[in-house]
């Protein structure tokens, strides 16, 4: 017998995440993982490197809350927005729940269910890419945590604040709901966070990955209520961040550090107004869809086509012809200036 056929069935079955990494390419333009463009720069402050890190460094915890809005016990700090997904469903799925989620929407809801054994079940979003609210209350049997992002990946769009607390509504006392708001810095005015106080089975994520230009530090978060937050720091690792990522993520979440994530967040939606005004201009696109966030979903006439000639030289987007009703459509993550010169101009050729 395989090795291979040694590990459990599921694994056996399951398709890993495709990131963007693990796709490869030979680019010198990167716009296919919805990173910031440039990287900030740290100086390590802590030097003890021979014991455990605190579990959950106070200061990242304190900085975070103080940053959200929130008192620190609303607060877990995880590797990644990644790893909150899957402590979420670690710490409520038993192996017969299921998770729920609505594609088109991010990979790692699916993929991290499959890899702990647990079934999931979709209920696709509506044509403008909102909640089916009627098909979700139909599929509720059974569902123990639901995740719901916005804005969107890969869509873009935010999802209706009154949908999200009628969902909320008809899952108390059954089910957790997870708004995912990896790009929440984009629409922070769109944010769920001030229903904290009304929905104890509401779990929000969030990340520095994405408007904070951390994705190299591998540092997320869920918010919520103390009880829930307690279910997490049940199943999470007992050192779950190392010493030099929360001493650059308790930098970055200091004041001056949220106010270059701002400027940052400033130049992007800039940048993302001048590239779709360029788009507009190019004869394959079919559709350019509504946006919130640090990229751009596009449908082009003949989308494999366009991606394929693009990656030749050197310029990476994200392929979604894939992804549920999304076929002929790219992702274009909001890069320099000068990469989205590269890209509109290899665009009006392909
Ligand atoms: N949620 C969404 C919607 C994302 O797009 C991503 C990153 N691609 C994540 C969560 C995870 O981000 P990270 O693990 O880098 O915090």
């Amino acid at each position: 017998m395989s090795i291979s056929q040694l590990s459990r069935k599921n694994v056996q079955a399951l398709t890993p995440y495709q990131s963007a990494r693990r796709l490869g390419g030979n680019g010198d333009v990167w716009l296919n993982a919805n990173e910031y463009p440039t990287s900030p720069d740290f100086n390590l402050s802590e030097r003890i490197f021979n014991r455990y890190p605190k579990p959950q460094p106070e200061a990242v915890i304190k900085g975070y809350a103080a940053y959200a809005d929130v008192k620190p016990e609303n607060v877990i700090v995880t590797r990644g927005g990644d790893e909150s997904i899957e402590l979420l469903i670690k710490g409520f799925c038993e192996p017969e729940d299921k998770v729920l989620y609505c594609p088109p929407t991010y990979g790692m809801y699916a993929v991290s269910a499959e890899t702990l054994g647990i079934a999931t079940k979709t209920v696709p979003l509506t044509a403008d890419f909102q909640l089916d609210l009627p098909e979700i209350e139909k599929n509720l049997a059974g569902v123990k945590v639901i995740f719901v992002c916005s804005p969107n990946n890969p869509t873009g769009n935010v999802l209706n604040q009154a949908d999200l607390i009628r969902l909320l509504d008809i899952t108390a006392g059954s089910a957790i709901v997870v708004v995912d708001e990896a790009y929440i810095e984009f629409s922070p005015e769109t944010s769920m966070i001030k229903q904290l106080g009304n929905y104890p089975h509401l779990a929000i994520i969030r990340t520095l990955s994405k408007a904070f230009a951390l994705a190299g530090l591998r540092c997320g978060f869920t918010l919520a209520n103390p009880e829930l937050i307690g279910v997490l720091q049940k199943v999470i690792a007992p050192y779950p961040l190392p010493v030099p990522v929360s001493d650059i993520a308790a930098q970055a979440l200091q004041p001056q550090g949220v106010a270059q994530m701002k400027m940052r967040v400033a130049e992007v939606l800039e940048n993302r107004a001048w590239l779709i005004g360029e788009l507009k201009q190019i004869p394959s696109v079919v559709d350019i869809f509504t946006t919130e966030a640090n990229y751009v979903l596009v449908k082009f006439q003949d989308g494999e086509k366009v991606f394929n000639a693009l990656w030749e030289k050197g310029i990476i987007l994200r392929d979604q012809h894939k992804a549920f009703g999304l076929q002929n459509c790219i992702r274009i993550s909001i890069g320099t200036r000068a990469e989205l010169e590269k890209t509109v101009a290899a665009l009006k050729l392909a």
